[in-house]
């Protein structure tokens, strides 16, 4: 992401909601965006080169931003559906430790699981990005 692609998404925050999982009963389309978090995909060819794609851009308000940041929830983000909810990392029963955990299908999207991906492995290439704080989520 250059510096005119982020004057481009600064300009629109105005016009975004959190797209990030409030619970139940929470319209997160009353929520307004304070930040994007960017992730580049890529996958790694059989000649071991890295290949960048595409970005994913979510629109996440200033709670989430906090959030992604500390260290007490895990977002788990299905990349195929965009369904997503958060872990609380002290009560949950998986040692979680990284900020978000990607899954390439999930229950409400597909029956097929297609695994796990995670920010901080740097051989997958992604590591996510706050685009207006300039702080970055992966270790
Ligand atoms: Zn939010
Ligand atoms: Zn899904």
């Amino acid at each position: 992401m250059d510096a005119i692609d982020k004057v481009r998404l600064m300009a629109d925050l105005h016009k975004d909601h959190c797209s990030l999982n409030h619970g139940p009963d929470v319209d997160i389309t009353k929520i307004p965006a304070a930040d994007y978090l960017v992730i580049p995909f890529g996958y790694e060819e059989k000649s071991g080169v890295e290949v960048a794609v595409r970005e994913l851009i979510i629109p996440v308000c200033f709670e989430c931003a906090l959030a992604l940041k500390g260290e007490e929830w895990t977002l788990l983000y299905c990349f195929e559906c965009t369904n997503n909810h958060w872990v609380n990392r002290a009560l949950a029963k998986n040692n979680y430790r990284h900020h978000i955990l990607w899954l390439r299908g999930c229950p409400d999207c597909t029956n097929k699981f297609g695994g796990l991906y995670f920010t901080d492995i740097p051989t997958y290439g992604s590591e996510a990005v706050l685009a207006i704080n300039e702080i970055r989520i992966a270790v």
